[in-house]
C-alpha cells in the first residue's frame, strides 16, 4: 500500500488552510461587488465537453485530461478547467433566456495530467468567472479592473498584466496562413512539441516555452498587424477604458492563449516569482465557444486564476495572510465537577459567538494553563473550587499581562460573552 499523497497532490493542512480561505473569502466578496454569482458544476463531465469546449488541438485535451471509462462504459474526465462545464450548464439550463449579462463565477479544484513541477500540480484550484452576453468592450475592462481590485485587496503590490487581440475568426484564419508561411522554414528548428502542433494550431507555437523556439518567433509576423477593422476598434477601445479606469497593462503581441475559441481580447497576469510558472491568471473573449458547444450565438469572456501560483505570488511579495483562528478564551477546570461546568459554560459562549475552549484530555491544572498559551487563548478562566460553588468565573488576560482579573456571575454568559468581544 502506496502510503503517500498521489503524484501532483497536496494536502492542504490547518497550518495553511486560512490562507486559502482569505483568498477564496475575498475573491468571492469581490466577485460579489461586480454582481457575478456562484455556480458549482460536477467535478466530471461527459469526456466530450471538455473536447470540444477546451478544443481538440489544445495540450490539455490533448495530453493532460484524467479520462476513464466509468462502469456504465462511458467515457468521462475529471475536468481540467471550468469554462466547458460552465457554458454546457448555460446551454442545458436555459441561462440563454436571463437577463444579460448572465454574470458566473466559481471557485474549483481542476485535474491535469502534468510534469510536476513548483506551481504547476496535477489537482490544482482554479478561481474563475465568465461573463456571458455582452459583447462590448467594456465589460473586457470591468473584468480586467476587478482582477486588479482582487489584487490590490490581497496586497500585492505588482503585477503585470499583458494584453492581445487575436481578432474575429476570419481575420485570424488570414493571419495564420501568414504565421505558417514563416513557420514552415523553420520547422527543424522547433521543438517536438511545436512541430507537431504546428499544422493544426501554429499560434500555439508564439506561446512555447522552449527558448528555441521562443527565438524563432522573435521577428514573427504579429497578430495585431492583421486585425480587422471591428477588431481593431474593440481592442484601442479597450485599452482607451483600461486607461481611464487606472489599470496598468502592456500589449503583447505573443499572448494567444492556445485554444481555438479565444477571439478578440486574451490577457494574462505574470509574474516574475513564481518562476517559469509565470502566469497566475489568464482569460479572454470566447464569442464563438457557446454556439460550438450547440447553443444560440452569445458573446461570452472569463477567466482563470491558478490559485496555488497566486499563493505563491502572495508569499513572494510578503503579503500572504495566514490569521489562524485562535480562541478567544480557554476554560481551565479544577476537578470533574468543574470539567462538566467547563463544557456548559463552553457551549454557552459559543451560542453567543465566542471561539471556547476547554480541556478534554486530562491534563493538570499547569498542563492546561500551558497549553492555552500555546494555542494562543486570548483569555484563561479556570474554574472550580469555592468560586465555581458561588456560581462565579474569573477571566484572566493571556494577551496583556498587566490587565485586571475580572469576575463574572455564571448566570449571566452574555455578559461575560460581551466581555470577551472586545
Ligand atoms: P500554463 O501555460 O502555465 O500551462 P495554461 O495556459 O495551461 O497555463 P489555463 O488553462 O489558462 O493555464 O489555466 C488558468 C490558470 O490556472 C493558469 O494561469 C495557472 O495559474 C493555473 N494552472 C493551470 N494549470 C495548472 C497546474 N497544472 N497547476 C497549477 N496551476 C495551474
Ligand atoms: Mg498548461
Amino acid at each position: 500500500m502506496k502510503n503517500t499523497a498521489a503524484k501532483g497532490t497536496q494536502d492542504i493542512l490547518p497550518e495553511i488552510s486560512s490562507a486559502w480561505e482569505h483568498i477564496e473569502d475575498k475573491f468571492r466578496e469581490i466577485c460579489q461587488l461586480y454582481g457575478y454569482e456562484e455556480i458549482r458544476t460536477p467535478t466530471f463531465e461527459h469526456t466530450e465537453v471538455f473536447a470540444r469546449g477546451v478544443g481538440e488541438t489544445s495540450d490539455v485535451v490533448q495530453k493532460e485530461m484524467y479520462t476513464f471509462e466509468d462502469k456504465g462504459n462511458r467515457s468521462i474526465t475529471l475536468r481540467p478547467e471550468g469554462t466547458a462545464g460552465i457554458v454546457r450548464s448555460f446551454i442545458e439550463n436555459g441561462m440563454n433566456s436571463l437577463a444579460f449579462p448572465v454574470r458566473l463565477f466559481y471557485e474549483i479544484t481542476a485535474f491535469r495530467y502534468e510534469n510536476v513541477q513548483k506551481g504547476r500540480y496535477r489537482e490544482f484550484h482554479q478561481l474563475g468567472v465568465e461573463a456571458f452576453g455582452a459583447e462590448g468592450p467594456f465589460i473586457d475592462a470591468e473584468m480586467l479592473a476587478m482582477l486588479q481590485h482582487f489584487f490590490k485587496a490581497l496586497g500585492l503590490k505588482q503585477i503585470n498584466l499583458e494584453i492581445n487581440s487575436l481578432g474575429t475568426p476570419e481575420s485570424r484564419a488570414v493571419y495564420r496562413e501568414t504565421l505558417l508561411g514563416y513557420l514552415r522554414p523553420h520547422k527543424n528548428e522547433l521543438c517536438e512539441d511545436c512541430q507537431a502542433r504546428m499544422e493544426e494550431n501554429p499560434l500555439r507555437v508564439l506561446d512555447c516555452k522552449n527558448d528555441h523556439c521562443h527565438e524563432i518567433t522573435k521577428s514573427a509576423p504579429l497578430i495585431l498587424d492583421y486585425l480587422d477593422e471591428e477588431s481593431e476598434a474593440h481592442f484601442n477601445k479597450l485599452q482607451e477604458l483600461l486607461d481611464n479606469l487606472g489599470v496598468e497593462y502592456k500589449v503583447n503581441p505573443k499572448i494567444v492563449r492556445g485554444l481555438d475559441y479565444y477571439s478578440k481580447t486574451v490577457f494574462e497576469f505574470i509574474s516574475e516569482n513564481v518562476g517559469t510558472q509565470g502566469t497566475i491568471c489568464g482569460g479572454g473573449r470566447y464569442d464563438g465557444l457557446i454556439k460550438l458547444m450547440g447553443g444560440q450565438d452569445t458573446p461570452g469572456i472569463g477567466f482563470a486564476l491558478g490559485e496555488e501560483r497566486l499563493l505563491l505570488e502572495l508569499e513572494a511579495q510578503g503579503v500572504l495572510r495566514n490569521d489562524r483562528p485562535v480562541a478567544d478564551v480557554f476554560i481551565a477546570s479544577l476537578d470533574d465537577e468543574a470539567l462538566e461546568a467547563a463544557q456548559k459554560l463552553s457551549q454557552e459562549l459559543r451560542y453567543l459567538g465566542i471561539r471556547a475552549q476547554y480541556e478534554l484530555t486530562g491534563r493538570s491544572l499547569k498542563a492546561q494553563m500551558k497549553y492555552a498559551g500555546k494555542q494562543g487563548a486570548k483569555n484563561l478562566i479556570v474554574l472550580g473550587g469555592d468560586e465555581l460553588s458561588e456560581g462565579k468565573a474569573a477571566v484572566r488576560s493571556l494577551v496583556e499581562k498587566d490587565k485586571a482579573e475580572h469576575e463574572f456571575d455564571l448566570d449571566h454568559v452574555e455578559v461575560l460573552a460581551d466581555y470577551l468581544k472586545n
